[in-house]
């Protein structure tokens, strides 16, 4: 064995050893420090500062529409599309109680109670939307069952005076609620609103179209497909 191969060999040894040493494996995110995360950046204040700064865009966007519209010669029925769960109401205290690890029936046991709180930025987006005569609909991935507890709910916590609340129906077993939820905002279009602006805290409150703009609200909890 020459001195060239020696060397050759060596090498070959050093970057085996390196590559059994070094750490491969993809880890994610360590659950419990993630956990500590959630609860910082709510309690902080920093996810109510993000959430009113996508409802302050919303605000600006729906007060233009319906100023245009007021003085429009033909003024056209217009309608706002709210999610409910983490866009009006807020399940957090259940969450945080259950370390953001609530079964759905501890979900479902808790807005059986209809004591969830308003989420504020979006009841004054709701106040100021009735204000310019704008219709107010809830679309929401909740079942058919909770309608009275729902509505209730969004009556005791200041949401009075909305149009409709449209639940995911029973027959509905899609793993997706994308499609319930954009075949009602076009029910809502047949009725013959024209939708300004769909707010909610998943992309599938949002995707489909059949709204002039959407406007999506952090919510790191849970994942809705
Ligand atoms: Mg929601």
């Amino acid at each position: 064995m020459n001195s060239i191969q020696v060397t050759v060999n060596t090498l070959f040894a050093l970057v085996c050893a390196l590559l059994i040493g070094t750490k491969s494996f993809a880890e994610p995110a360590n659950l419990g420090k993630l956990k500590e995360e959630i609860t910082t950046y709510h309690d902080s204040g920093q996810y109510h500062q993000e959430f009113s700064a996508v409802i302050q865009k919303a605000q600006v966007f729906i007060d233009q529409v319906a100023k245009e519209n007021a003085s429009s010669k033909k003024p056209k029925k217009l309608a706002l599309v709210l999610d409910i769960d983490e866009t009006s109401l807020s399940n957090y205290p259940m969450m945080k109680a259950h370390r953001y690890c609530a079964t759905m029936d501890q979900f479902d046991e808790a807005q059986r109670k209809s004591k969830q709180p308003a989420l504020s930025a979006t009841r004054e987006l709701f106040e100021d939307a009735l204000k310019h005569h704008i219709a107010v609909f809830f679309i929401t991935g909740r079942p058919n069952e909770l309608k009275k507890f729902t509505e209730e709910n969004l009556n005791n916590k200041g949401f009075k005076g909305w149009a409709a609340v449209y639940y995911r129906p029973a027959h509905y077993k899609k793993s997706s609620v994308a499609s319930f939820k954009t075949h009602t905002r076009e029910l809502i279009e047949q009725k013959g609103y024209t939708i300004v602006a769909s707010i909610g805290d998943q992309e599938s409150d949002l995707s489909g179209g059949h709204a002039m703009q959407t406007f999506k609200l952090p919510n790191p909890y849970y994942y809705i497909p």
